[in-house]
């Protein structure tokens, strides 16, 4: 799909909101309905998945509940039954520079998040789920 780039956002999150939250929250509120975007700054603790691909779910959450910095944190906006639904992966670092990395879950909490994300038009992509993978994907013609 061929689309265009629209409006694009920057600023930052609140201290001590939920990132993934604060994501679905802005594009909700802005209704970007397509998109991309990417996140730096630090949280105060995050929750990470991590998908088994054979058990077809999420057989892994990762706590962690120290202070790391957000080294990446990239994903997409699109739509899921119906409803604004952000995809992100995200990659942590420790005081010692080592990464942790997977999908973000709720309740990872900011400390600082400086957004940039970027709205594109001229198609919508929709979630659906795809039995092959047990994954909610994007379904194709
Ligand atoms: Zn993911």
């Amino acid at each position: 799909m061929q689309v265009n780039e629209a409006r694009i956002f920057v600023g930052r999150f609140k201290l001590r909101s939920g990132l993934l939250m604060s994501l679905t929250e802005f594009c909700k509120q802005k209704n970007i309905r397509l998109g991309v975007f990417s996140v730096i700054g630090a949280l105060t603790s995050a929750k990470l998945g991590y998908y088994g691909q054979d058990a077809k779910k999420y057989i892994e959450c990762v706590s962690l509940d120290k202070k790391l910095e957000i080294a990446s944190c990239v994903g997409n906006i699109s739509l899921k039954d119906a409803e604004i639904f952000v995809h992100a992966h995200i990659t942590l670092a420790d005081h010692k520079g080592r990464c942790y990395g997977g999908h973000l879950m709720p309740d990872s909490i900011i400390f600082a998040a400086e957004y940039y994300i970027k709205e594109l038009a001229g198609g919508e992509l929709e979630r659906r789920y795809d039995p092959e993978t047990g994954l909610s994907l994007w379904l194709e013609d």
